[in-house]
């Protein structure tokens, strides 16, 4: 589907229930996609891009630094504290924060770096075993760690299980976020965007609709 085509759908979801135009966030989600691909959508002028593996990311990003300017990056994917260092030199936003050992090592390498990307913490709305992100049960006492820990949290992040209902997720993480003063929800993904923003989505991450479906 083209770029515009997906503005437009994020648009009139957002008119449907009176957000501000722009008050969406189009999340880009290139991971597996041949670069060919990802540059089509750099020549249109988005800038806002989506990974989920840090050595993936890095393998093309700064080349594609080089040629574009004002990109913005996030991470969307798990991330080990071992690449917390990496990650954190090459994404604007990190959307995989989910555990207090994570959480610590990106507060110490901030201060030794200087900066820290934007963060977003994972809840497992659907407490899903495999998956990756805090149990909502843990959600407040996890923000309040980090906050302590003076990392820019300006957000919560869910996937919802991919047989449920995703609005019930949605709804979920909407709830935990406000009673916890956050702003920031990065939720809706190809199939579900317009939901997402219905129930209050700042970031949507969308991958196969723009770019058409990953062959791994
Ligand atoms: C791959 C991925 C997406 C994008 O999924 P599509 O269905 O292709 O839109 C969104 N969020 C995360 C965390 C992903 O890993």
């Amino acid at each position: 589907m083209p770029l515009a085509e997906i503005k437009s759908r994020i648009a009139k979801a957002e008119a449907k229930v009176g957000r501000a135009p722009g008050s969406v966030q189009l999340i880009a989600v290139s991971k597996v996609q041949p670069n060919e691909r990802v540059e089509a959508v750099l020549q249109q002028g988005h800038r806002c891009f989506g990974e989920n593996k840090v050595q993936e990311a890095a393998g093309k990003w700064p080349d594609f630094a080089e040629q574009f300017d004002g990109i913005d990056l996030h991470l969307i994917g798990p991330l080990q504290t071992n690449k917390a260092r990496q990650a954190m030199e090459l994404f604007d936003s990190i959307h995989s924060v989910d555990r207090p050992k994570l959480a610590n090592t990106i507060a110490r390498l901030a201060q030794e770096l200087g900066k820290c990307p934007d963060l977003f913490i994972q809840v497992n709305t659907g407490e899903e075993e495999q998956k990756a992100g805090v149990m909502p049960a843990d959600a407040d006492t996890f923000v309040a760690e980090c906050r302590k820990l003076d990392l820019p949290v300006k957000g919560l992040m869910c996937i919802p299980p991919v047989v449920e209902e995703p609005g019930l997720h949605f709804a979920l993480l909407a709830k935990i976020a406000e009673r916890n003063d956050l702003q920031g929800l990065s939720m809706g993904m190809s199939g579900d965007f317009e939901t997402a923003i219905a129930l209050g989505a700042t970031h949507v991450r969308v991958g196969s609709a723009i770019f058409g479906e990953r062959t791994y």
